[in-house]
């Protein structure tokens, strides 16, 4: 790492965030007895294993269309341990409080965390409120820590084979760009909601699948960093169909005005697995059949072909979709 301080680009799930977390946290932190780089780490406690995460949430502003900080961080949590193959069953919140916040913001926020967390089965059974002066908090910031029960099918990084598949549960790049319409810094107004969401349904749906190897859910950085993620983990190629790839008209047409890629930005509701080539087909069949999966598609395939993450375009070239580097929407999440 080169830098002296730390810059936006740190925290955008790409490259420099990459960097920062190896050399400072991981240096000092690393646990290599239970670093299995996933969402969540499998904790065994008395004989039941336990899944273990834990999030932050900035997202600037609190309140976007399809959600606000509450729910974000109730999701964010969730799909963690959905995606790393368990059940959600508790959270823990800190809240930190800007002086100045309307009481009645800070009170429809939590009541819509509260609705989120019924809707997906878990409880929150710890907390902590601070207060920071005004001008030291961007309003409102959550922290949560969530427990979730391990599923028997256990999946990982380290299942994952050359010629397996990869799918995406739905459209990607909603959260990103609702995110960025909402804070109205471009004089667009779309109908795009945010997909946040528990993606519980579909990993669930996954979980019976036997040839399911590993999940991830696209948040910052999207599904290229997912993707970069897997090359590194794995040393295997991608090969990503952009014809394939599910992407609003909506989203779309934004990136183009704006010169942003739908594939690095977030999601808070979608999943990306990997899944066995025999088992592809049943598996897409099956998260088709959820409403949250209705557009869910097969979009790519690991290698030992090269070791790139490469983009067969619709034009019929390819091309390399490199490390996310800059920061293209700070604080969506
Ligand atoms: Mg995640």
């Amino acid at each position: 790492m080169q830098d002296t301080h730390i810059s936006l680009a740190h925290g955008n799930g790409g490259r420099f965030m990459r960097e920062l977390i190896d050399e400072i946290f991981a240096r000092h932190l690393a646990n290599p007895g239970l670093d299995v780089q996933a969402d969540a780490v499998p904790l065994a406690v008395n004989g039941s294993e336990l899944l273990f995460t834990t999030d932050g949430f900035t997202v600037q502003p609190l309140e976007f269309p399809g959600g606000n900080i509450g729910t974000l961080a109730v999701h964010g949590t969730c799909n963690d341990l959905a995606v790393a193959g368990s059940t959600p069953r508790y959270l823990s919140l800190n809240a930190f409080i800007e002086e100045g916040l309307e009481i009645a913001t800070l009170d429809r926020i939590i009541r819509s965390l509260a609705e989120a967390a019924r809707d997906s089965g878990v409880q929150v059974v710890a907390g902590d409120t601070k207060v920071l002066r005004r001008g030291e908090g961007g309003g409102l910031y959550l922290a949560t820590t969530g427990i979730g029960i391990r599923h028997p099918h256990h999946i990982g990084i380290n299942r994952i084979c050359s010629g397996d598949v990869l799918l995406v549960s739905g459209p990607v790049g909603d959260h990103g760009i609702a995110v960025m319409l909402a804070r109205e810094a471009f004089g667009l107004h779309g109908e795009l909601q945010s997909d946040a969401a528990s993606v519980l349904p579909l990993t669930r749906t996954a979980l019976d699948c036997a040839g399911l190897h590993f999940m991830r859910d696209p948040t910052r950085g999207g599904l290229a960093t997912v993707c970069h993620e897997l090359q590194r983990a794995t040393g295997f190629g991608i090969t990503l169909e952009q014809t394939q790839i599910p992407v609003r008209d909506a989203v779309q047409s934004v990136c183009d005005m704006l010169g942003y890629d739908p594939l690095y930005l977030a999601c808070e509701g979608r999943v990306v697995a990997v899944v066995s080539a025999d088992d592809a087909d049943p598996l897409l069949q099956s998260w088709r059949a959820l409403p949250q999966g209705e557009a869910a598609a097969i979009i790519g395939r690991l290698s030992q072909l090269h070791t790139h993450v490469l983009l067969k375009t619709a034009l019929g070239g390819e091309r390399i979709l490199e490390e996310l580097e800059d920061d293209p929407l700070p604080r969506i999440c």
